[in-house]
């Protein structure tokens, strides 16, 4: 299956002579990811009149062709504010959004179910990348009667842009919470998470009041383009981080230019559970000088102990170079279930006192010189 988020009309810059010489814009019918990829295809109509295309066929393009000439994006006043967008709508007042799509991402094979969902704004909430969207699911809150749920939040997956690349839409990246019986191991639909399940049973046109944007931890630092950026994501926490890969190798903003390094590490439990990973290969087939992209998969791989393959082990296998980068500067951050801390400061811990470094001060370095950035939950 297929999924299309139609766009009203979009431009985008592709080269249209053989060579990939010549630029032309054309207008984009649609976007479609694949099911289980979330692999971009623009299927480009070929009407414009400024093209010299012979057949006036529909054009499909991979992202791995469409992303060396990247997709120009609207509105680029969306650059300008000094201010990173905050709280512009508060639970009291929120902001009634509509749901365009919701896509479940992961294959058969993994455990649980992780939803793409695109929101339409219509350009009245603003964020930047790395920025969370409150949600209030509708309903009445079981622990105040009368009164709307509480907030929860999710991280943004898309750049300030949107998946529709006119500053219309975000999305997020939810994982549907379902309760298990622990005596039985029976699910309990009585006791499924209320907002994650009402944001992944929602269905095109339903409305949603969100509030926000909220969070500056996980803010892209964009003052220097050679900058380094490590982002490790367990499950969900990927979703800023496809947000900033989106702006640094999918769109083409002309003050935003991204010529350092951008290295993912994403651990899932196993293939089918990989997020937006046909997107995050496009970019290591296109910019293999800028970004780096290691998995650790742990229901299908074994770390050098013979234990599950977390993304700590990983962390571990490129420790010296982690740290190499981290003394020239590089930002890091960490995005996913709060369980995941330990463990990396665990390993971290134990790679810097085999360095003969101590971890604690290394620690209080980073976060002096705003290096490291953490939203887990
Ligand atoms: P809730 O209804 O709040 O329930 C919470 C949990 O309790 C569920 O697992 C539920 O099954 C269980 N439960 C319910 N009733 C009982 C009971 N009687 N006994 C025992 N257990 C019970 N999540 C994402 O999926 N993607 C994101 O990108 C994301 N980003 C986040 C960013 C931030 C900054 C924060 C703080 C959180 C983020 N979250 C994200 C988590 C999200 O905010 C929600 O906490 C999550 O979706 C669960 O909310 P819910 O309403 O579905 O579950």
């Amino acid at each position: 299956m297929a999924l299309s988020t139609p766009l009203s009309q979009m431009s985008v810059a592709l080269p249209t002579g053989l060579d990939g010489s010549s630029r032309s814009m054309i207008k984009v019918q649609s976007i479609s990811f694949t099911e289980k990829s979330r692999g971009l295809l623009l299927r480009l109509d070929s009407k414009s009149r400024s093209l010299s295309v012979k057949k006036r066929s529909t054009i499909c393009m991979s992202l791995q062709q469409a992303s060396r000439s990247k997709v120009s994006v609207t509105p680029l006043e969306l650059e300008d504010p000094k201010e990173t967008p905050l709280n512009l709508y508060r639970p009291k007042e929120p902001y009634t959004a509509t749901i365009v799509s919701v896509e479940r991402m992961v294959g058969p094979q993994a455990p649980g179910e992780t939803c793409h969902i695109v929101i339409d704004h219509d350009g009245n909430v603003p964020y930047w990348e790395g920025q969370s969207y409150g949600v209030i699911p509708p309903g009445e809150n079981p622990k105040k009667p009368g009164a709307p749920h509480n907030v929860r939040l999710y991280s943004i997956a898309s750049t300030r842009y949107g998946d529709s690349f006119d500053g219309k839409t975000a999305s997020l990246c939810v994982r549907r919470a379902l309760y298990y019986d622990p005596e039985t191991g029976k699910e309990d639909p009585s006791k499924a998470g209320v907002c994650s399940n009402f944001l992944c049973n929602s269905k095109p046109g339903d409305k949603v009041k969100i509030t926000g944007p909220s969070g500056k931890v996980m803010l892209l630092p964009e003052d220097d383009p050679k900058a380094t950026h490590i982002m490790i994501a367990t499950g969900t926490g990927v979703a800023p981080f496809r947000g900033y890969l989106r702006r640094m190798f999918m769109e083409d903003v002309p003050s935003f230019k991204f010529d350092g390094l951008a290295w993912l590490f994403l651990g899932v439990a196993n293939t089918d559970s990989l997020l937006y990973d046909e997107e995050f290969a496009s970019y290591l087939k296109d910019y293999p000088e800028n970004f780096r992209y290691d998995k650790a998969l742990s229901r299908e791989e074994k770390n050098k102990k013979g234990g599950k393959m977390y993304v700590q082990d990983k962390i571990e296998e490129y420790s010296d170079e982690i740290f190499k980068l981290l003394d020239n500067g590089a930002h890091i951050y960490f995005c996913g279930l709060k369980g995941m801390m330990p463990g990396i400061q665990d390993t971290l811990k134990r790679v810097a006192e085999e360095r003969g470094e101590s971890w604690e001060q290394k620690l209080t370095q980073l976060r002096k010189n705003k290096q490291w950035h953490v939203e887990v939950y």
